[in-house]
């Protein structure tokens, strides 16, 4: 029986090779108009969709895949009997292989001033059903909603075909992507359905001359950030479920307040990222931060970027824990105060829990919905008297507006790191400069007075590491000395808002040294 791969895919990173290995292995792929052009530019033979299920693309590619020779195929379990024969009397053929991305709401909705039709029509329709289809029927077809699972993918079938297990993780991901897609088009037209109070520049717009705030105490803490200060924790009785309030701890010791600090630190950056990624925090900074193909390799990296300061760490993880990640999170010298994770298998749990030292006291929280976007919200502080209000520091980033600012471009593992770099540095204390190599964080700089000190410190934690590595800035550089440091350190690129009086200045040390360095346009103060 032909292999059959059904692509339909709005990014097209890595797609090439990828399908030229499925033709290799005599997969005959359809795709649809975009995808199907794409394809055939680099060689590749492709059938039409709209060939296959004879209905032409319509209404602006609102319906080009919704068509029972489709999902038939996608949905059909040919060794039933039954299936069997509505396949054959309808000419419905079976995929092996369902390669999806969808259309890119969250960038879209990033840009500044979009249309509300524009974001109407951002809505992929046909794609999230393809992709739902393909992971309910996992016992028969792989789904692939991701470039980074590309080589995976292909190694298996290179090897025979997809195991079980395989299909089964790729079917968890697909349903992540599509919630993740539907969590953020909900938020989006929360804010259009609330007015513009949440979208609404940090002014004092949306917030009213008086607060009349309700929170109901949750639970009596032992104490506050130290013995002898008395603390509790309050709740807002509409938080949402994508929030640590809403995170149920299925193990261990009581949460102290420190903790609670700390987990929701974590949880803010995990949520930064598509791909599986952990981090690592104390006192409220990440020390480590890794993205991998697999959970336990994204923790790896993050609790080795600074083992040392690692010890007694909360951890954020943003995929279900599995035994791979347990084994990871239990290697020899490790301990851990708490995880929060979407969810731990069962496996995991038993692991975890049954470690002799750690048996009674690791917290483990379970925030099913923690990779959900979510919609810009406000933070309070209180000053001796008063109560400060701003919204919390949470809009999307939009990369399509960053500017090399630079002679040399920086190149693609440059862009890549700096992207990554410049998404966890948002999240640690001012002055903040962080390092960042291979998805890893090397070394951070947080909290410091000067910013050439925080230089400094990331640069003497990353030690070797930092050679090849590249920076990120929360604010710009006040002078080019911040920049010599680096370069001394062996960074090759750098990442940072601009917007400095000497900011030409700080470019021609880059030109000079050799550095790209990319502006972002948006500051990240964190105090
Ligand atoms: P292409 O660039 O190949 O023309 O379009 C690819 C995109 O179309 C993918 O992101 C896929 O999710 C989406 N897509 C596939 N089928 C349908 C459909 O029937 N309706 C809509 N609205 N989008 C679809």
């Amino acid at each position: 029986m032909a292999r059959r791969a059904l692509i339909s895919v709005s990014d097209k990173t890595g797609l090439g090779p990828f399908v030229k290995g499925l033709v290799d292995l005599e997969f005959e792929i359809l795709s649809t108009g975009g995808t199907a052009k794409f394809l055939r530019d680099q060689g590749v033979k492709v059938i039409d969709v709209a060939e296959y299920t004879g209905f032409p693309e319509m209404m602006d590619g609102r319906v080009k895949t919704l068509h029972p020779r489709i999902h038939g195929g996608i949905l059909g379990r040919p060794d039933l009997a039954e299936d069997a024969a509505s396949m054959k009397e309808h000419g419905i053929l079976p995929f092996e292989l369902i390669v999806v991305n969808l259309y890119p709401f969250e960038q879209t909705v990033a840009k500044p001033n979009v249309k509300y039709e524009e974001a109407v029509e951002q809505i992929d329709i046909g794609g999230p059903s393809m992709v739902r289809s393909a992971a309910k029927n996992h016992a028969y077809v792989g789904i692939v909603t991701r470039a980074d699972q590309y080589d995976e993918v292909l190694a298996a079938l290179r090897a025979g075909q997809l195991s079980l297990q395989q299909r089964r993780r790729l079917m968890q991901a697909a349903f992540e992507m599509t919630a993740r897609y539907d969590a953020a088009i909900a938020a989006h037209f929360l804010k259009e359905v609330q007015g513009s109070a949440a979208a609404a520049p940090p002014a004092s717009a949306g917030l009213p001359q008086q607060l009349d705030l309700k929170f109901e105490r949750r639970q009596e803490l032992r104490y506050g950030e130290n013995p002898h200060q008395k603390a509790a924790w309050y709740v807002e009785p509409s938080f949402g479920p994508t929030t640590v309030s809403a995170a149920q701890q299925v193990h261990g010791k009581e949460l102290s307040y420190n903790n609670l600090l700390d987990l929701d630190a974590a949880v803010s950056i995990v949520r930064e990222f598509k791909e599986p990624a952990a981090t690592v925090i104390k006192h409220n900074n990440p020390c480590g931060c890794g993205i991998g193909a697999t959970l336990a390799e994204a923790f790896d990296k993050a609790y080795e970027g600074d083992p040392i300061s690692a010890f007694g760490s909360i951890i954020g993880l943003n995929r279900v824990v599995d035994a791979a990640t347990v084994e990871q999170l239990c290697a020899p010298n490790r301990f851990i105060e708490a995880i929060i994770a979407p969810g731990f298998e069962p496996e995991a749990i038993t692991a975890l829990t049954t470690r002799p030292k750690w048996k009674n006291s690791v917290r483990l929280l379970e925030l099913p919905q923690l990779m959900s976007a979510q919609a810009v919200s406000w933070e309070y502080r209180r000053i001796a008297g008063g109560l400060l209000v701003q919204e919390r520091d949470e809009l999307p980033e939009d990369e399509t507006t960053w500017k090399v600012v630079t002679q040399r471009q920086p190149s693609e593992h440059e862009r890549r790191d700096l992207a990554f770099a410049w998404k966890v540095c948002k999240h640690v204390k001012s002055n903040a400069i962080l390092l960042a190599k291979a998805g890893m964080v090397v070394g951070v700089g947080a909290g410091q007075m000067s910013r050439v000190d925080s230089s400094w410190i990331a640069a003497h934690k990353a030690g070797s590491r930092s050679k090849g590595a590249v920076a990120a800035s929360d604010a710009f550089f006040p002078f080019r000395d911040g920049v010599d440091q680096a370069s001394q350190a062996g960074v090759t690129a750098l990442i940072q808002p601009g917007g400095s009086v000497r900011d030409e200045e700080v470019i021609a040390a880059c030109n000079e040294l050799g550095l790209a360095m990319i502006f972002t346009g948006r500051r990240h103060f964190k105090h």
